[in-house]
């Protein structure tokens, strides 16, 4: 029987953080042996923030380390640079034929771009969810494990898979489906700075590749208050994110215990902090060595790039030639 497929991706602009560690990458890592899967460093779609050449180059291969250090395996599954699939342009030149302005101008990730950054909208932030459609739906998807932030990027590409099934009249597509554990809602991280996500362009993420001096540092310094006041208060939004990330980090009982002791008014927050800077070191460290070690290994991280390189673009390329046929792009002369 065939497995379901399953595509994702993240952007090489710095390193990986615990937002896509936990969002997205530890999922893919559970999904490896049931799921035929293709995981990609989507360094096209980081173009939209004007990379310099050589920062491009060292993102990817620290995303290419990055993935391997936490564990996803290049014989079990398809790891490739978004670039090498070239077939993944020319889908999504076809699919801008059929997305429209107001859709994409309404989407919050883009309005939140724009937002960040009012002198690059470029036409690129508007068109991204055609190319994160386009990523999906190439290789046939049928389940996409991504963090809460792209539940709209994901709806996009659902709609635009079904416009064009329907278009063609042929169901050619898969309608892919968000992918989570357990059935549980999709996941978001917070940042430690008092509200939103832990995100790059935040400014405020904990990487996977950050000392252990450096976790302390960035968790020592989360926002907090000055503690409450009554019993079983309800939490502020800086507390309770601190409180999330604990609940994804370390184990249920530590998490219990300080929420007992906020309940009571007893929370020292430097404590809580300290514990908290620990156990993420506790997850990190390990895989920070395996980085480091894997990044020494320069052919062997051009090994898998080749290797994944060529499984993506068979299977791009397959879905490429059945769309152009479609479309009615026919052999004339
Ligand atoms: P990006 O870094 O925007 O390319 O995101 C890559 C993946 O990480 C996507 O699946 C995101 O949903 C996920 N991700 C990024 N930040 C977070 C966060 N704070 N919480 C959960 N998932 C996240």
């Amino acid at each position: 029987m065939n497995k379901p497929t399953v595509v994702s991706g993240i952007r090489p602009t710095g390193y990986l953080h615990l937002g896509n560690y936990f969002g997205a990458v530890r999922n893919f890592i559970r999904m490896q042996d049931d799921f035929n899967c293709f995981f990609f460093i989507a360094d096209i779609h980081s173009l939209t923030t004007h990379p310099t050449p050589g920062d491009l180059q060292s993102g990817v291969k620290q995303v290419l380390a990055e993935y391997l250090a936490c564990g996803i395996d290049p014989e079990k599954s398809t790891i490739f640079i978004q670039s090498d699939v070239p077939e993944v342009t020319e889908l999504y030149t076809f699919l801008n034929m059929n997305a429209y302005l107001g859709e994409l101008e309404r989407t919050t990730s883009f309005k939140d771009k724009a937002r960040q950054q009012p002198e690059n909208v470029n036409a690129g932030l508007l068109t991204y969810p055609v190319l994160m459609a386009a990523d999906i739906i190439i290789h046939k998807a049928h389940f996409v494990p991504v963090g809460k932030d792209q539940e709209q990027n994901l709806e996009m590409a659902r709609k635009f898979a079904k416009r064009f099934n329907r278009m063609y009249g042929k169901n050619i597509f898969p309608i892919p489906r968000p992918f989570t554990f357990d059935g549980k809602d999709m996941i978001k991280v917070p940042g430690l700075d008092g509200s939103g996500k832990m995100g790059k362009s935040e400014g405020n993420a904990i990487n996977l590749y950050d000392d252990p001096r450096e976790i302390r540092k960035k968790v020592m310094r989360a926002v907090t208050d000055s503690g409450p006041n009554e019993m079983n208060q309800e939490k502020p939004e800086a507390i309770q994110n601190l409180f999330t990330l604990m609940e994804i980090v370390s184990k249920p009982e530590t998490a219990e215990h300080f929420n007992e002791l906020y309940n009571k008014c007893e929370i020292r927050y430097g404590d809580m902090k300290k514990q908290l800077a620990e156990d993420i070191v506790s997850y990190t460290a390990p895989i920070r060595d395996r980085i480091i070690e894997i990044l020494e290994d320069q052919d062997y991280l051009a090994k898998v790039a080749k290797m994944g390189a060529e499984k993506a673009r068979e299977s791009a390329a397959k879905t490429l030639n059945e769309v152009k046929n479609l479309i009615g792009f026919k052999k004339l002369f």
